[in-house]
């Protein structure tokens, strides 16, 4: 099985999606100025992928713990009960509150199921708690009872819509763009058949994953990205020869050298090795490409770790932390931790960064020297901003600028890999 039937196989195998049967939609710039405010900013302009086919849409995480909520739509919406099968037409209502009441979704006056599925009408967007969205809206109780999770049933492309401009500045090259929507198109197909099928969501739109800000994203420069490669994603050899979509992994910029992606997430990919791009230096800002010294107590590494990592109690209390391994360039990729009682752990580089800074803006890469000092630990030289893994997006732009194209800059980060074309939507 190639790997684009094996896309194919596994979206199909999916859990069932609903997919109107939309068509040359176009969304009125009148709606768009409604849903994003008066806010200077191109139009949203055909609805990419909204016709496209029922394997090809993800599953996103909007909010996992909502307990009360507005919804609005343009033009109403559908509300179904999954389980009991109601389905009751809201086309009238074009702004409704709603809540958990007893183990069910009330919608309006209605009290559904623990499990409703909304499908907004023509111009098929809804607007949930002030931000605006592309598709469906999927509404699950979760297991406590109290709260609900939004997922948003999109198509892949218009999904990607809501990415670019929430991972890159839109105004950046179109040739950076276009490298950035196929990263991102990659990454996605990538960690949905990874752990959607586990689980009632595709992927999140935190820093875990990739950012989608929905329609407050988009304009005619991301659109424009995401038609010149629509469908095209990136796949790579295992360690066994076979191809496949690998996790294509990018952050803001490098510091001078990307890291493989073993050290940083303990993935053996072959086309992610390490690269020294020259390129991010004279894009990033300053102060993210050279950031400040950081120092962290001992007392806050010890607090810190152990917050994130309850098996690190068994040390007691760590009192020091050595770097065992470093990769390209100097990254600190794996620490020793050693505990008050004499035990010790390891932890890789990233893990750790993010354990003592989980916003990663002081701490913004472990491309830096670390210094013991009698109170605590130092960090000084760092360069970069991110994890450092597969593309740099500042390195990307960088490229761009001396006139290459998406093309020979995926080909720079990721270098085993190659540029494949799948169904994911109808022309639009
Ligand atoms: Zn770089």
């Amino acid at each position: 099985m190639n790997v684009v039937t094996e896309i194919k196989a596994l979206k199909m195998s999916r859990s069932r999606r609903r997919v109107p049967r939309w068509a040359g939609l176009w969304v009125c710039i009148a709606a768009a100025v409604l849903i994003t405010g008066c806010k200077k900013r191109d139009a949203v302009t055909p609805t990419v992928g909204i016709d496209s086919p029922e394997r090809t849409w993800v599953r996103v995480l909007l909010f996992g713990n909502l307990r009360e909520w507005t919804l609005e739509t343009p033009a109403g919406f559908t509300a179904e009960g999954i389980g009991n099968g109601e389905v009751v037409d809201f086309s009238d209502s074009t702004a409704l509150h709603m809540e958990l009441t007893d183990g069910r979704i009330r919608v309006g006056e209605h009290l559904l199921s623990s499990q409703v599925l909304l499908v907004p009408n023509d111009p098929y967007y809804f607007v949930l708690n002030g931000e605006g969205f592309r598709g469906n809206l999927k509404l699950l109780m979760n297991d406590d009872g109290e709260s609900v999770m939004a997922v948003n049933y999109v198509p892949l492309e218009s999904y990607l819509l809501g990415v670019i401009g929430a991972e890159m500045h839109s105004y950046w090259e179109p040739e950076a763009l276009k490298a950035q929507a196929v990263a991102a198109r990659t990454y996605c197909l990538s960690i949905q058949h990874r752990f959607g099928a586990g689980r009632d969501w595709d992927i999140a739109r935190t820093q875990a994953n990739q950012m989608y800000s929905g329609l407050s994203a988009e304009n005619s420069r991301v659109r424009q990205a995401v038609l010149d490669t629509t469908g095209q994603i990136l796949i790579g050899p295992d360690a066994n020869g076979n191809e496949w979509v690998f996790p294509a992994y990018y952050s803001s910029s490098c510091g001078g050298h990307t890291e493989e992606s073993r050290y940083v997430f303990g993935d053996d990919l072959v086309p992610l090795p390490g690269v020294a791009c020259p390129w991010c230096e004279s894009v990033a800002r300053h102060r993210d490409f050279f950031w400040e010294p950081v120092f962290y107590s001992m007392d806050q590494v010890s607090e810190r770790l152990m917050m994130r990592y309850a098996s690190l109690q068994r040390l007691e209390r760590i009192t020091d932390v050595d770097v065992i391994r470093e990769g390209a360039a100097g990254r600190i990729t794996q620490v020793r931790l050693t505990g008050a009682n004499g035990r010790t752990s390891t932890l890789r580089g990233e893990d750790f960064r993010l354990s003592l800074d989980p916003t990663g803006r002081r701490l913004k890469s472990i491309l830096a020297t670390m210094t013991k000092s009698q109170d605590g630990l130092l960090f000084e030289n760092g360069r970069g901003f991110g994890h450092g893994v597969g593309l740099c997006q500042c390195g990307a732009q960088g490229q761009a600028r001396q006139g290459r194209s998406y093309r020979e800059i995926l080909s720079f980060y990721y270098p085993a890999s190659r540029l494949v074309t799948i169904e994911t939507s109808a022309a639009p």
